[in-house]
């Protein structure tokens, strides 16, 4: 069960955590307080309650819908599901969806939904019935829409939760062609985008990477710059984790020595394969037993292993007063929203550890849900116009160069330098620059800013100032 204080005392409610980093923050930032307080607060919120038939009875659900911010529109934030979720969460959630898309410079609020539910508890078809009608409650309220609100998969949904939604939504709007628009993360064959499943996990990476990048971060902290050969633990083997763990395997070279799930842990301090371990875990049931490993009953004990790079990519309140004075890490980089608490936070801060934060490290998926936004209104695949005309200019140029010099251009670089994007290339091309743009701002920040010392409070000033200026530059506040 998810608790509102642990035996420290201390305040795990998301909501109150995200309130306090964004105080911290705004004391070093010179607006309004009548500003400051309209871009904290949550526009508008829909609770609701309904009944779906399970089995023979009708089993009523909750669910919200919190829109943070409508300073742009549409607002964008993904739908969980989980037996935990409440108003608050939902709330938390929907205000850093604000900040991060504010530091993506992605141009759309921030919002969040959710079901309070296990999804293992319930059939395909149960859950497609649920998810359903909570779609056309929200339809139901304006709650949902291309130029309105533009929900997301988040944790315990995915792809197919978004096809169903897309489908409610457009079975109520007949004939209105932008419909594809109302939700993003859908399967390709559905109006999504090459590369979004992948997007938060690819965006994690290339923000590590610019992380990584940072001679003083690295020196101060006993490591050599770059990913190569960094030792890293993931909690959590969904979406986000999954993917964060096999690029920095396989394209960055770092050694994955742990990973959590909620079954328990698996920590090899040679390396681990984490398709295989995923494999094995969808033949088994469980990543333990894992060959070569050392199993962990209770998982979090892996959180608290010394490492490079400790990567929450489950749930919140992960990383709190209790375990803190045992991270052992050098680098936390936050996948998950909301992993660590403020105690904790000040407790890691002091022994040295970077903290990479949420709003900045996992706003892969926003940014991608963008592009996908984007590619539904306009009703073409990205690079579908312009990939054989840049091969054929490509070609061309390859061609003079030969006649020009008298001398073969070997086959196989000829076909790699005439090479022309296709949709997932630009994908992850505009998303790499959006992360690395992104941390050099916060980075600078950090560094421009007096009083400023980390890098979650550089994030929130640029968010907030980004908010800020959308706001007096239409004259609303003084
Ligand atoms: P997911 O449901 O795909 O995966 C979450 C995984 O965490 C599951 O495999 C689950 O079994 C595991 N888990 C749950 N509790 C655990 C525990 N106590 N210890 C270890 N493992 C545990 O969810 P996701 O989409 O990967 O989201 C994970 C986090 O990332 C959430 O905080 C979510 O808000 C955030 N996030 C997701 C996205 C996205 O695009 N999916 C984008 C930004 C942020």
């Amino acid at each position: 069960m998810k608790r509102a204080a642990n035996q420290h005392q201390e305040d795990l409610n998301l909501n109150n955590i995200v309130s306090l980093q964004f105080d911290k923050a705004a004391k070093l930032l010179k607006l309004s307080p009548g500003l400051l307080q309209q871009i904290k607060v949550c526009n508008a919120v829909y609770r609701m309650e309904f009944p779906v038939r399970i089995g023979q009875n009708y089993e009523i659900f909750k669910g919200w819908r919190a829109e943070h911010s409508q300073h742009k529109k549409p607002v964008k934030g993904g739908v969980r599901y989980s037996e935990f979720v409440t108003q608050d969460e939902v709330m938390a959630l929907a205000a850093l969806m604000t900040y991060k898309c504010a530091i993506v410079n992605v141009p759309f609020g921030g919002a969040k939904g959710g079901v309070k539910l296990n999804p293992r508890n319930y059939t395909v078809d149960q859950l497609e019935r649920i998810t359903r009608r909570y779609t056309s409650e929200l339809i139901n309220k304006g709650f949902i829409g291309p130029g309105v609100d533009v929900p997301a998969p988040d944790y315990g949904t995915g792809e197919r939760e978004m096809a169903w939604m897309a489908d409610t939504y457009d079975a109520f709007h007949p004939g209105q062609i932008d419909n594809l628009a109302c939700v993003t993360g859908k399967p390709v064959s559905q109006g999504g985008i090459r590369g979004r499943r992948e997007a938060t996990g690819r965006g994690i990476v290339f923000g590590l990477r610019e992380v990584c990048q940072k001679q003083d971060d690295m020196k101060s902290r006993k490591m050599a710059v770059g990913l190569q050969g960094k030792t890293v633990i993931v909690q959590g083997l969904g979406n986000v984790g999954y993917h964060a763990a096999h690029f920095l395997q396989v394209e960055e070279g770092s050694i994955i020595i742990g990973l959590a799930e909620f079954e328990g842990g698996i920590y090899n301090p040679k390396g681990l394969d984490v398709k295989k371990v995923f494999e094995h875990r969808k033949n088994t049931g469980s990543i333990l037993n894992y060959p070569g490993a050392k199993n962990f009953s209770d998982s979090s004990k892996l959180l608290e292993m010394e490492c490079d790079i400790l990567l929450p990519a489950a749930l919140e309140n992960q990383i709190t007063a209790e375990n803190a004075p045992r991270v052992k890490c050098k680098i936390l980089a936050e996948g998950a929203n909301g992993p660590t608490t403020t105690r904790a936070e000040e407790f890691l801060l002091k022994k040295g550890i970077l903290i990479v934060p949420d709003i900045f490290l996992n706003a892969g998926g926003v940014t991608v849900s963008y592009f996908e936004w984007v590619k539904n209104l306009s009703h073409v695949r990205f690079g579908r116009m312009e990939k054989r005309r840049q091969e054929k200019s490509m070609t061309e140029l390859l061609a003079a160069l030969e006649e020009l010099s008298g001398k073969k251009i070997p086959e196989p670089m000829k076909k790699r330098l005439s090479y022309g994007p296709n949709e997932v290339d630009m994908v992850n091309s505009g998303l790499e620059e959006t992360m690395s743009e992104a941390y050099q701002e916060i980075y600078n920040t950090k560094q421009a800013t007096k009083g400023c010392d980390d890098l979650r409070t550089a994030a929130y000033v640029v968010a907030i100032s980004k908010v800020a200026t959308s706001y007096l530059e239409l004259g609303i506040f003084p």
